[in-house]
């Protein structure tokens, strides 16, 4: 068999066999295939699709060309949750104490930001201390402690999607069905969850920007959840708008906290139930609105927020942080974003607001770039909302003083205004099971 055959049958649009697509993936984990043979193969990929059985044998390469993580031994508790990426989603720092102050095993791993979406580790480590990293024995002691654990990905789970991913990344090749279904569900099913709960994110901030292509990757990883014998289920969310006010990671890790705590209602709040009530329902075998009640309770009388300080303080960092969030180190730089016409903000163009917040430092623009956890945007105004000329829309927050006028004219360009109000899209359009 040789990689570069392989290639060409792709890009003849031709089914590749199970045996030709694991032979590829192992010599591209193991150094034998070069990576701009990875690269061409995925680009003809792009082009001419896979098929199910396809979709699903390039999965199983993926997930087993590392280590896996047993979690058997919690049963059916164990539930996981992945997000397919967006701004200012926070969710999992919310739904993962709420799952496992309901006697869920949440034993989680997750991903760094990247362009203009943000990632989950990269919030954490706002934390002063968050260890991010740790032997499978010491994520398994915690997990079975407090019943919660959350790490970045290792490189010994799932390492052709990380080496693929990369590349990916670099050449253009993200946006597509079968490469994202196999990338995120590989994680999955190597990180050992029963029960896996997906927020496949729609519209101008995700990477799919229609609900016919999110229902397709929807039904993707849910089939190939199912035929691994894992019980999975999808949401399809609004992602036309960023979730809840702050977009960036110290900010972000506030406004969960002000969640957790009750303070904050809304947007956020809301898709936060619906996810953790999908993982509750599945773990207790109970329908959703009876775990959504469970998830609102888990908040109002503090369980949650207490299942997060156990968690924090069990992965090193300083929970007192959590009474006391002025503790955040605060930017030096802050600029108010105003409006220059009076009107409703008819459309918010998210990719470009998760951009203006990685211009100041929140984000990464390259791979190895440094994050300014105390970098961000506070949202004041969304799509829907009246604004008079010179009202505040945004209040931009940095270290570089520099950084604050691209970040200002990125977030401007971002915003349409219209003399009529937009009509809300809900905010979980569909669930796929
Ligand atoms: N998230 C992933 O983990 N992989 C993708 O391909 C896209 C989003």
């Amino acid at each position: 068999m040789r990689a570069k055959d392989i290639i060409l049958k792709k890009r003849q649009g031709q089914e590749l066999s199970d045996k030709e697509i694991k032979f590829f993936i192992e010599g591209y984990t193991n150094g034998d295939i070069p990576d701009y043979q990875a690269s061409a193969l995925a680009m003809a990929i792009c082009f001419c699709g896979m098929n199910e059985r396809e979709v699903s044998a390039l999965t199983d390469a993926m997930a087993y060309s590392g280590d896996t993580v047993d979690l058997s031994m919690f049963g059916g508790r164990s539930a996981d949750k992945h997000s397919t990426g967006g701004v200012g989603d926070k969710t999992s720092l919310i739904v993962a104490p709420i799952v496992a102050s309901l006697g869920g095993v949440v034993a989680k791993m997750s991903g760094r930001g990247l362009g203009h979406t943000g990632g989950t580790v990269d919030k954490l480590e706002s934390f002063p201390g968050y260890i991010s990293s740790m032997t499978s024995e010491e994520f398994l002691s915690q997990v079975e402690k407090t019943g919660i654990a959350l790490i970045g990905q290792s490189a010994a789970l799932a390492p052709a999607d990380k080496k693929l991913y990369a590349l990916r990344d670099a050449t253009s090749t993200v946006d597509s069905i079968p490469l994202i279904a196999s990338s995120i569900m590989s994680k999955k099913l190597a990180a050992g969850a029963h029960n896996i709960v997906l927020d496949v994110k729609v519209g101008s901030g995700a990477f799919m920007k229609d609900e016919e292509s999110a229902e397709a990757l929807a039904g993707t990883m849910v089939s190939i959840g199912k035929a691994c014998g894992r019980n999975v289920r999808a949401l399809i969310t609004n992602m036309d708008v960023p979730l809840g006010k702050a977009v960036g990671n110290s900010l972000e890790v506030i406004e969960t906290i002000d969640v957790l705590k009750g303070k904050l209602k809304g947007d956020i709040r809301e898709i936060c139930v619906m996810l953790a009530a999908n993982m509750v329902s599945m773990i207790r075998d109970i329908d959703t609105a009876e775990a959504a009640a469970l998830a609102e309770t888990a908040i109002d009388s503090g369980e949650a927020l207490a299942k997060m300080k156990e968690w924090i303080e069990a992965q090193g960092a300083d929970a007192s942080y959590i009474d006391d969030t002025d503790k955040f180190p605060k930017a030096p730089f802050v600029k108010t974003v105003v409006s220059g016409t009076d009107g409703y903000i008819g459309k918010m163009d998210t990719e470009k607001i998760g951009l203006a917040a990685s211009y100041l430092g929140a984000g990464r623009i390259k791979k190895d770039d440094e994050i300014d956890h105390k970098a961000g945007i506070i949202i004041e105004k969304k799509t829907g909302d009246f604004v008079r000329c010179g009202e505040k829309l945004a209040t931009l927050f940095t270290s570089d003083e520099a950084l604050l006028c691209e970040s200002e004219k990125a977030y401007l360009a971002a915003l349409t205004f219209t003399n009529e109000k937009a009509q809300k899209k809900p905010l979980v359009i569909k669930t796929v099971k």
